[in-house]
């Protein structure tokens, strides 16, 4: 579909002149870095090769090279941020105008959609996923009106574990002229191929990942927004000059040489909630096990807020869904360690419902 991006990106922003650092002025190599008001000397207690004294790559070519090589995506296509929650915010900083556009979110889902839209003073209509949380077409197109800029879809779905039917997603990539975000956090968990070979056909298309997840980077802070150029331009005028530190730029290229471990890693979590799968069958205060395929599950309880009580009191910690719309009396675990899983289910097994407890009284 022939959607010019320039229509939809905020008017004020299409003659910005963004912010010119230092690094992004001159990049390359000089017998003299005297440009940037950095400290020469280094970095105090450290050696002068692992100091941190300059300031890091403002568009973090060699990672983008690595990413490229690994997502099979041309670089002109990858948008790098702090978490791929700076992605989502600056998608609704670039999109919407405060006060007059909205986004559609369908709930559900991953929170911080709705957060940065608040953030940045710009609605959400909620398009409510069915009670077998797929799309609903219909209820989709009725929550869109003529301001809405953004779509987010999420697939597999948080907290619901799912995959979203790709032809639903297909749908409104043809038919909606704005941007359609499918964040694939969890992508890595699936045997299903990603929304990233769609890049080419459709300009309007935003595909969210993260490196926190099945990439075990959750605390470098790294996620990536793939999409055409003429949205990334925007995103990267926008961003802050320098939003991905040396230290994760560095060491996240080190970690994606290890792509055997990463492999090794997801076949033992899918192998783990396969486990915990057929645990939780057979416990008495499960109610439903919803299909996942991620790397957690929504598990209805008879009982949750009450269960999720008794595991804090003995220091398991799950996420406690129970009071989101359509997930009530769900608890979204984890997927961890074969003994964190082992502790989860013996706790489970000792927990009784308290109302059973006063009938058996
Ligand atoms: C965890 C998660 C993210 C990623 O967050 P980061 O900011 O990259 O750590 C994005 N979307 C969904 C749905 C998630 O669950």
């Amino acid at each position: 579909m022939g959607i010019d991006i320039k229509t939809l990106v905020r008017p004020h922003l299409l003659n910005l002149q963004p912010y010119a650092s230092a690094r992004s002025e001159f990049s390359g190599e000089a017998q003299a870095w005297l440009d940037a008001n950095e400290n020469a000397y280094g970095t105090p207690g450290r050696s002068i090769e692992t100091a941190f004294h300059r300031y890091p790559d403002p568009y973090q070519i060699a990672l983008k090279q690595r990413i490229s090589e690994i997502k099979n995506v041309p670089i002109d296509h990858i948008f790098l941020g702090n978490g791929s929650d700076e992605a989502i915010d600056l998608l609704i900083k670039v999109f919407c105008r405060p006060g007059v556009d909205n986004i559609v979110s369908l709930p559900p889902t991953f929170g911080m959609y709705e957060v940065a839209a608040s953030i940045n003073d710009v609605k959400v209509r909620s398009a409510s996923l069915t009670a077998d949380y797929q799309i609903d077409r219909a209820t989709v197109e009725s929550s869109i009106d003529e301001n809405t800029k953004i779509i987010f879809f999420c697939s597999p779905n948080n907290p619901t574990g799912n995959l979203l039917a790709a032809d639903d997603i297909l749908y409104f990539l043809e038919n909606f002229s704005g941007l359609v975000v499918v964040d694939e956090a969890y992508v890595d968990f699936t045997g299903q191929t990603s929304f990233l070979k769609k890049l080419a056909d459709y300009p309007n298309l935003v595909v969210l990942q993260t490196f926190s997840k099945a990439w075990g980077m959750a605390a470098l802070r790294l996620g990536a927004a793939f999409a055409s150029p003429s949205i990334l331009e925007f995103l990267n005028k926008v961003k802050m000059p320098y939003n991905v530190s040396m230290l994760t730029q560095q060491t996240a290229l080190k970690v994606l040489q290890n792509i055997r471990q990463y492999q090794s890693y997801i076949a033992a979590i899918k192998n783990q909630r396969d486990w915990l799968v057929t645990q939780f069958q057979s416990l008495e205060t499960v109610e439903k096990i919803h299909p996942s395929d991620a790397n957690f599950v929504l598990i209805k309880f008879i009982n949750a807020p009450e269960l999720y009580q008794f595991l804090v009191d003995q220091r398991v910690i799950v996420r406690n869904r129970s009071s989101v719309r359509l997930c009530e009396g769900g608890l979204r675990i984890t997927v961890g360690t074969e003994r964190e899983n082992q502790l989860l289910v013996d706790a489970i097994s000792q927990y009784h419902p308290k109302a059973e407890k006063t009938l058996n009284a």
